[in-house]
């Protein structure tokens, strides 16, 4: 199910804890789901057409905009959705609950 969510703001210097590295890492970890460093994978943003290959994604704290306790997910996204200011929409399976 597409749920809207939009990028936390001020989590530039939140690091990932032990033992993850990246917070690509991290969702990884967390999802189960490991992405192939040699395959092209489309950004998870609704309306976004970039493809990535895992180096490029970047992994993203974002909240869901229905939801007033500001909760924060990790989820990767392409190096233009890590900007964005608007609202989008992502795959709730691919979010993983923030440390
Ligand atoms: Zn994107």
């Amino acid at each position: 199910m597409s749920i809207l969510v939009k990028n936390a703001s001020n989590t530039a210097d939140l690091q990932p804890p032990y033992p993850y590295s990246t917070w690509i890492g991290y969702w990884e970890g967390k999802s189960g789901i490991k992405l192939d460093a040699n395959t092209k994978y489309n950004c998870p943003a609704g309306d976004c057409k970039n493809a990535c290959y895992k180096k490029d994604f970047d992994g993203c704290h974002v909240q869901k905009v229905s939801d007033y306790t500001h909760k924060m997910y990790i989820i990767p996204l392409c190096s233009s959705c890590n900007q964005r200011t608007d609202y989008f929409f992502v795959d709730e399976n691919l979010l993983v609950p923030a440390p």
